[in-house]
């Protein structure tokens, strides 16, 4: 990978402030600097990859090519082993235009109801992360964090966001959304890709 020095701009191929913020935050100790495709007026792409990884990368390479920079552009969401990984790269659209994540989960236990799916064995599921850092001159970076566990009903903790209410990781009895935030940060699947991205940042 090449190097990136101390001083230098990433743009964050994000139009969504406490994402630009926290991935600022994480890349400060690095010398590196945060700047949103949001705050430089750039076009948000349309995301027609098949994996959250090409869908990453659209977004961490439209940015670079259109700022003249070097980007980062994430991509996430909840696969069930039982629905074939849905709701997987659709899993902010499954809220529908109102982001309502009660009835995404409703939807998500219906389907498993239909697929007979009733034991925590055939409940498993995982949030997978993707992170791209694209170079304008086209050169990629990719990096995955998942984070498994199992679907539970009813939904339970208000501390999350999207589907942590149904989702308890491996090893615990409790959700993602009963969980303390600093706890489900520094296992989450986010967290685990950026620590393979600073890892690598760190090397170059
Ligand atoms: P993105 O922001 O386009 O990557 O959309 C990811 C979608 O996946 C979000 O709208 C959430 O519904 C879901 N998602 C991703 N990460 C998490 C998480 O940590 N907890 C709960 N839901 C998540």
């Amino acid at each position: 990978m090449k190097p990136l020095t101390p001083g230098d701009t990433i743009v964050i191929a994000s139009h969504n402030p406490g994402k630009v913020r926290e991935i600022g935050a994480l890349l400060e100790p690095l010398g590196l600097k945060a700047v949103s495709a949001g705050e430089l007026g750039l076009p948000e792409p349309e995301e027609t990859g098949e994996t959250f990884e090409e869908n990453a990368v659209i977004k961490a390479k439209a940015a670079a090519e259109a700022s003249g920079m070097v980007a980062l552009a994430d991509d996430s969401g909840l696969c069930v082993d039982a629905l074939g990984g849905a709701p997987g790269i659709h899993s902010a659209r499954w809220g529908g235009p109102e982001k309502d994540f009660r009835k995404a989960m409703e939807r998500v236990e219906q389907e498993l109801r239909k697929a007979g799916a009733m034991t925590p064995e055939q409940r498993k599921a995982h949030f997978t992360c993707a992170l791209a850092l694209a170079w304008p001159d086209g050169e990629t970076e990719t990096f995955i964090g998942e984070v498994h566990g199992r679907l539970t009903w009813p939904p339970r903790g208000e501390k999350g966001f999207g589907y942590d209410p149904i989702f308890v990781p491996e090893g615990h009895a409790i959700t993602f959304g009963e969980m303390a935030p600093e706890k489900k940060d520094a296992m989450s699947h986010r967290a685990r890709a950026f620590e393979k991205l600073l890892a690598a940042l760190r090397q170059a």
